[in-house]
């Protein structure tokens, strides 16, 4: 549904560049972090419809961010993506060991990308609608 708020955490300019203007292209509104600690706060602030989190990430990795998520009641049932260039499958059974709900590889393809959240949003409850 177009409008939904979705939280880019990602420390990367480019790939978060590239993440918010698909994301707003096809009319969705975005928030963004540069680190997991970052990510948190805003997520726990602003409750979005979907969180996209790469794994690598400055003062708080993708993992120890997800862990608190899931932890906290205000952002416990918000799906989570990984968006991350480890692409090994060992590295991909980790990350969905530790309770993402979905894995998306870099670099980005734009079409998959797409498919990848609007799946996300559809199966999720919907949260982070407009105020
Ligand atoms: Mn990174």
């Amino acid at each position: 549904m177009a409008g939904e708020l979705i939280l880019i955490i990602e420390d990367n300019e480019k790939n978060r560049r590239l993440e918010r203007d698909i994301l707003q292209f096809h009319g969705y509104r975005t928030a963004e972090a540069e680190n997991g600690e970052d990510g948190v706060r805003l997520a726990q602030e602003t409750p979005p419809a979907l969180i996209l989190m790469d794994i690598q990430l400055p003062r708080m990795s993708g993992i120890e961010a997800l862990r608190i998520l899931r932890a906290d009641a205000r952002t416990r049932a918000v799906p989570v993506i990984a968006v991350t260039a480890s692409a090994m499958s060992q590295d991909r059974q980790k990350i969905m060991a530790a309770g993402f709900d979905g894995y998306h590889a870099k670099p980005i393809d734009v079409t998959q990308f797409v498919i990848a959240v609007r799946e996300m949003l559809d199966r999720a409850p919907r949260r982070g609608s407009a105020s």
